[in-house]
């Protein structure tokens, strides 16, 4: 039995596809986030690491066969060495200020509110990729946001956010990309 919560995995697209997404996603949230910042409090950029937070913060939650799933990254913690003040890195690479989940779902979540409600966009987020976003979520960005990357492509006739999938694809900064994302002609 389901509770409220649990979302069924019905995947619009192939689920070999969206598992890949997931295993994307999983890869991005093994890493520690937290960029040396000045103290919040002083200003000063004397500071000395002092480990990672209790809770990983959340990148993404995912709709698998087995149910919702949580990833999140662990966040580094510094100590202040002027005041004591202990604080959390710097995290604005991967998420926008406020945001519960990293912001390539937040743009992702603008990018289908452009043209759904935020009820269709919540299925659609769950049935293209695999990704549980409430809808009164889904709002609150497209409202905050309205600057979105709208390229789109297509696959298996389903509009999908070309940013989100060279983001989790395309990896710009390897050597050898395992997968890049050049025209919106590409197959699956
Ligand atoms: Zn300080």
């Amino acid at each position: 039995m389901r509770g409220p919560d649990e979302k069924p995995f019905d995947p619009a697209v192939s689920p070999l596809f969206v598992n890949a997404i997931h295993e994307e996603l999983r890869q991005v949230a093994d890493e520690r986030r937290g960029d040396p910042r000045p103290c919040p409090n002083c200003g000063s950029d004397e500071h000395r690491k002092n480990g990672y937070q209790n809770e990983p913060k959340t990148v993404a939650r995912l709709v698998t066969a087995e149910g919702l799933e949580d990833v999140g990254v662990d966040v580094q913690q510094y100590e202040c060495l002027d005041c004591g003040r202990s604080f959390q890195g710097d995290l604005s690479a991967l998420f926008y200020e406020g945001c519960a989940y990293a912001k390539p779902v937040v743009d992702l979540c603008v990018f289908h509110a452009a043209d759904e409600s935020p009820t269709a966009c919540e299925r659609t987020l769950r049935r293209q990729y695999g990704l549980q976003v409430h809808r009164d979520t889904v709002e609150r960005y497209a409202d905050r946001f309205d600057d979105v990357d709208g390229h789109a492509i297509d696959i298996a006739d389903h509009r999908y956010s070309l940013s989100f999938l060279s983001f989790l694809f395309g990896d710009e900064d390897s050597d050898e990309p395992h997968f890049v994302i050049q025209r919106s002609t590409a197959l699956w």
